[in-house]
Parts: structure tokens; sequence; C-alpha cells
């Protein structure tokens, strides 16, 4: 017998006649003689809607109420797949955060889970009961309800896995894997039978939303055997894993697109150790992510800082700055949302000389201006106009893989 961790993601719960047909799947994989906890998302379009009634009743909503109204979504799906598996005769109990204790931060809207209490599961599944876990949500010390941050069920699902030491956790989602593109923007992208969890890692945080980045993480530490797979059409999926037989035969495993960022850019600063530090230090503090971040020094012995931060640490960033201006009597600040990261990731990269080039030369070839670079050993990341960013994908995903 296997504890076996599903996770079904909105469009697999978009309505009822799909919650039934997931109820019918995780009754199936228990009457195979598996344990079974499923967690599930909010119905598709859901959390959208729910963030744009907080933000039409008062345009600054305080992070915690957000998160208070946002997670009612994944309460909404827990309840309705737990009656739908009673309703074809298996017993299913539904879990919020807050009745099993997923223990988290208290960064509203992006927490992160400390700890999960699995007294409660164990004690279900040994009544014989499917266990339905509410994604996205956790509690912190105090009791507040927090939340993940987009995508966040798969990781409620990972984090859950590795506590509960389960034999696997399958990603159910309405594509039938991981692709070397997303498949909405390269009609022939590709699906991976396998990826590397350093791959996959820089995918997701770079806007392949096929997984939660948090979540491969989990997989990573915790040795978690990680799969997505579809919902709706059968067959192996794509497996996250440690590695595998030649991977670096490929030069790169697969692109993506970011594009729920904004630059922002400081001009006219002094030229003189510990400036990065201070700004960044600040900005660190109250919790903004810097992802992409160029220096360049200027005449005068000034120079200009530019980085990326989701737009919606925007207004955080925005409170930062206007200190860091004062402090450092900076000539000005801007912010662009018309970005767009694109990233070309690959474990191959090590192995291969010239990716570089032959990235940048897709876009000296086809007009396209790049804005920031920034690399890894297995990433390369551009920042270009937003209007341009999935031509480019086509473009890359032309010269490596077709
Ligand atoms: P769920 O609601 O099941 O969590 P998501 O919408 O969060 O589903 O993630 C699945 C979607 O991710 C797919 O529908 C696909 O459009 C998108 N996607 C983006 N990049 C990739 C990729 N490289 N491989 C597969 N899917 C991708
Ligand atoms: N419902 C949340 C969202 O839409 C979490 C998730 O789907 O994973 O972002
Ligand atoms: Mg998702």
């Amino acid at each position: 017998m296997a504890l076996i961790v599903q996770k079904f993601g909105g469009t697999s719960v978009g309505d009822v006649e799909r919650i039934k047909n997931v109820a019918k799947k995780v009754i199936a994989t228990k009457k195979a003689g598996n344990d079974v906890v499923v967690v599930v998302s909010a119905m598709s379009g859901t959390t959208d809607y729910l963030i744009n009634l907080g933000k039409q009743t008062n345009p600054n909503p305080s992070k915690r109420e957000m998160d208070m109204l946002v997670s009612t979504g994944e309460q909404v799906t827990i309840a309705l797949l737990s009656m739908a598996i009673h309703y074809f005769g298996e017993d299913a109990i539904s879990y919020n955060a807050l009745q099993i204790g997923i223990k988290t931060t208290s960064d509203y809207t992006k927490a992160k889970i400390l700890g999960i209490n699995t007294e409660k599961i164990f004690e279900s599944l040994k009544q014989g009961k499917i266990v339905v876990v509410a994604g996205f949500q956790g509690v912190d010390e105090e009791g507040n309800i927090t939340t993940f941050g987009r995508g966040g069920s798969d990781t409620t699902a990972v984090a859950l896995a590795a506590a509960l030491k389960a034999d696997r956790c399958d990603i159910y989602t309405d594509v039938d894997g991981v692709y070397t593109a997303a498949p909405r923007i390269v009609k022939n992208a590709k699906k991976l039978d396998y990826i590397t969890h350093d791959e996959m890692l820089e995918l997701a945080s770079m806007g392949a939303k096929v997984l939660h980045d948090r979540s491969v993480i989990f997989a990573m530490k915790y040795n978690v055997p990680l799969r997505v797979v579809s919902t709706f059409v059968e067959n192996e999926g794509t497996l996250i894993v440690k590695e595998y037989n030649n991977m670096e035969d490929l030069v790169i495993t697969g692109i993506s697109k970011k594009a729920d960022e904004t630059r922002v850019n400081i001009a006219g600063i002094p030229d003189r150790p510990g400036i990065a530090s201070m700004i960044f230090k600040k900005l660190a503090e109250k919790n903004v992510n810097v992802n992409m971040i160029v220096q360049s020094v200027g005449k005068d012995s000034k120079s200009q800082i530019s980085f990326t931060v989701l737009n919606t640490d925007v207004d955080d960033t925005k409170r930062v700055m206007e200190e860091v201006q004062k402090e450092l009597g900076a000539d000005n600040v801007s912010y662009d949302q018309d970005i767009a990261i694109v990233s070309v990731v690959g474990i191959g990269m090590k192995a291969h000389s010239g990716v570089a080039a032959k990235v940048f030369e897709v876009f000296a070839e086809n007009n396209i201006n790049i804005e920031m670079i920034s690399t890894s050993e297995i990433k390369i990341s551009v920042v270009i106009k937003k209007d341009k960013a999935d031509d480019a994908v086509r473009l890359l995903h032309q010269k490596f893989f077709e």
C-alpha cells in the first residue's frame, strides 16, 4: 500500500462535472489499494475574481484581509470534492489549513511554510477516509490566514507529501506535462519525459507556471518523487528528477516568459561602496524580492542601478525608493511595466559553449532590443519589451528545438 498525494488545479475543478471527474480519479487511486491525500486549488477564475473584488472595495487593501479573502476559493472546492466523493460512495473529509495546522511565516500573500501537523491526516487515513486539503493557504503563529502566492497550491501538495513521507506527489493539471515552452505560446512545444529539479526551479521562477517555484524546492530538499500529469488525458506526464541519463545532450531544456515584473531604475547615485547594499537591504526588510539587477556607471562618477520586482511588490518598492532617493540625493527613480523577461534554461549549457552567443544572435537577427541580461550556470535571462516576448520565445524555440 502506498501513500499518494494528488493535486488538482483550477481547471481540473472548474465546474461540478469536473469535480465529479476528479472524485472518480481519486476513488480509483484509493480502490487500487492506496492511501490518498488530495490537494485542490480554487475553481479556475475564482482567485482572480476575489482579488478583483478586494481591489474594487479598496484599491489599497490590507494584505491580511486579502489573504482572508482569496483563501476562501480553496475552501469551496475542498467541500465540493468531499461531497462528490461521498456521492460516489466513498468516505472523505475536507480540511483547511487551520484545521490541520499548516504553519507559515506572517508574510501575507507570500508566506513560507514552516511546518505541517500530520496527526489529523494520518488519523483520518487510518479511518479509511480520503483526505482533501485546501491548497494555497496556511496559518501564522497568531492564527492569521496566510497564502503562498499565485499558483501556491502546488507547494501545499509537495510540502504535504514531504511531511507525510508520501510515496509520490502527482500534480494533475490541464496540460500533460512540462513542455519545452508554454504550449499556449509555442504550438509545437515538445513534452519532456524528465526535467531536473534545478532546471524546473529556474523555469518555474522565470514564469513557467506549470509548477509553483517553491514546490520544486520542497521536492528537491525532501526527495519527493514529483510528477506533472494531465487530469484529462492518460499518459506518463513529466517526472521531476535529480538527474537522468544523457541530461547534458540537449543544449537547452526549456524556454520561459515572465511578464509580471516591473523594472525600477534609480539614476544619479554616488558611485561608492555600500550603495547597492543599502538599497537592497531596505527592499529585503520590506520583503520585496528583487530578480534581475544591472548597475552601470555614467558620467561624473555617478552610477545607476536597474532591477526588476514583481508588479505586486511595486507599491512597497515605491515607498522604499522614495526614502532611498532622498537619502542618496538621487536624480530620479522611474518605473517601467512594459517589460518581460525571456529565459533559456538547460543543464546542457554547462557542457556546450556558445549558448549565450546563439541566444543573443536570435535577438539581433530579429531586431529585438535587449535591455538587461542576467545569467546563471544553467540559465540566460533577458529583459525586452513586453510586446516582443511571445515572438522571442517562438524564435528561440525554432533556433534550439526545431
Ligand atoms: P493549475 O490550475 O492546474 O495549477 P496552471 O494554469 O497553474 O494550472 O499551470 C498549467 C499551465 O501552465 C498550462 O495550462 C500551460 O499553459 C502553462 N505553462 C506555462 N509554461 C509551461 C510549460 N513549460 N510546460 C507546460 N505548461 C506550461
Ligand atoms: N488559487 C490560487 C491561484 O489561483 C492557487 C493555485 O491555483 O495554486 O493562484
Ligand atoms: Mg498552478
